[in-house]
């Protein structure tokens, strides 16, 4: 593991500063009605996004195709402010970590994996998790906050920074919504950082290459399916309801025949869609031949992809992960059954960089309030 502290930046530029419209989270929508505010016509949001996140400039002075009086309203009123980095990690798998500062108290994990042909990012949507997944250290950390938009699409322009410094023009090819949080429980942000992902004048990623990864928040995933197309990937991890309420709590809430039949609806007017299932591989636990079996019946009538993901351990982790030879036997199960399924690689394992490892920076705990019920943040 190579550990690389890196300069923190000042705070802000003070009050004066915090008090701006910050713009990097806003998508075309919200530019639009900005600018219309502002009595500009709607193309000015081309011409932000193009700046923002194709160029990279934060400058408003740099913005050479606004008039100079747009540029210096919008100096007075606006910012573009971004994430900075509080630590850089490298595995020796080539897998790496950033911890990025988000205010005085909070940062986020964000975890790119590079493989041939392909960068995925793996980012976070929320500050800890309040849905106490027992196998999840995030989970274990408790729930500070959910992120801005900002904050959240603000992940892939910095790690898009170090990638084209390094090498021009290598950029973030695939995001997932898979680092910490719940990204359904802060909807009205996590929306329009997929929108900008997907943004021709922004990121420009299509929708197969954006994906959700939720432990199914059933209002929210019928929110969803309105709102937008990018990818479903969906934490299952026990094909009955019984063992489910123990991994996933949020199951009791919302049970699988619920969650089974929003992920149906998702899917429904999208063709040649599927939903990825993720079944987290627990030793003694979720990993038996029946529960193969009871997990291709289930599936059977739903375009599905199982993903098996072996189980990374953290500190006062009360699992283990399922042998490779078990995880073999599970996956030729679902394949004699006509369900296609992968094995994740473990990645950064020697930077907690894997699934589940994540915990950020989580200082305030006191606002955990929702044990095994999500009713209070189901809303808006
Ligand atoms: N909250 C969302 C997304 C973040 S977690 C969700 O639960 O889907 C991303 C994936 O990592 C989920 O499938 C989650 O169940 C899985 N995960 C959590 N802890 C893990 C661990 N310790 N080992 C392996 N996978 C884990
Ligand atoms: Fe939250 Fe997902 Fe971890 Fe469950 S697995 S505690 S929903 S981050």
């Amino acid at each position: 593991m190579k550990s690389v502290p890196v300069r923190i930046v000042a705070e802000g530029a003070g009050d004066s500063a915090r008090r701006k419209v910050n713009l990097l989270g806003m998508d075309r929508r919200a530019l639009e009605g900005f600018f219309a505010e502002l009595g500009e016509k709607p193309f000015r949001a081309s011409q932000i996004l193009k700046w923002v996140h194709a160029r990279r400039v934060t400058d408003f002075t740099a913005m050479t195709d606004l008039s100079r009086a747009l540029r210096a309203r919008l100096e007075d009123i606006a910012e573009v402010r971004v994430p900075q980095p509080v630590l850089d990690q490298r595995s020796s798998d080539g897998t790496r970590k950033w911890l990025l500062r988000l205010d005085g108290a909070n940062a986020v994990e964000a975890v790119l994996i590079p493989e041939p042909g392909r960068d995925t990012l793996c980012i976070s949507s929320q500050v800890g998790c309040a849905l106490e997944c027992s196998f999840c250290s995030t989970g274990a950390q408790g729930f500070n906050r959910n992120l801005t938009s900002a904050e959240i699409i603000g992940q892939l322009w910095f790690v898009n920074g170090v990638l084209a410094a390094e090498e021009p023009g290598r950029q973030v090819t695939n995001v997932v919504f898979m680092g910490m949080g719940e990204p359904l429980l802060n909807f009205r942000n996590v929306m329009p950082a997929a929108e900008l992902m997907k943004d021709d004048h922004a990121y420009g990623l299509s929708k197969r290459r954006v994906t959700l990864s939720t432990s199914g928040v059933v209002p929210y995933l019928q929110r969803m399916a309105g709102a937008t197309d990018i990818s479903l990937a969906v934490s299952l991890h026990a094909p009955d309801d019984e063992l489910r309420n123990e991994l996933v709590p949020i199951n009791r809430r919302y049970p699988i025949a619920r969650l089974l039949e929003a992920c149906r609806q998702y899917i429904a007017d999208k063709p040649h869609r599927r939903i990825t299932w993720e079944y987290v591989m627990l030793d003694g636990v979720n990993d038996s031949d029946d529960h193969a079996r009871q997990l291709s019946r289930l599936l059977r009538d739903i375009p599905s992809k199982v993903n098996l993901i072996p189980f990374n351990p953290y500190p006062g982790a009360r699992y283990r992960c399922s042998s490779d030879a078990r995880i073999r036997r599970f996956s030729r199960i679902l394949a004699a059954a006509g369900l296609v399924s992968t094995t994740r690689k473990t990645r950064g394992d020697d930077i907690d960089g894997a699934c589940g490892q994540l915990v950020g920076q989580v200082k305030d705990r006191s606002k955990r309030r929702l044990r095994g019920d999500a009713s209070a943040t189901v809303q808006g």
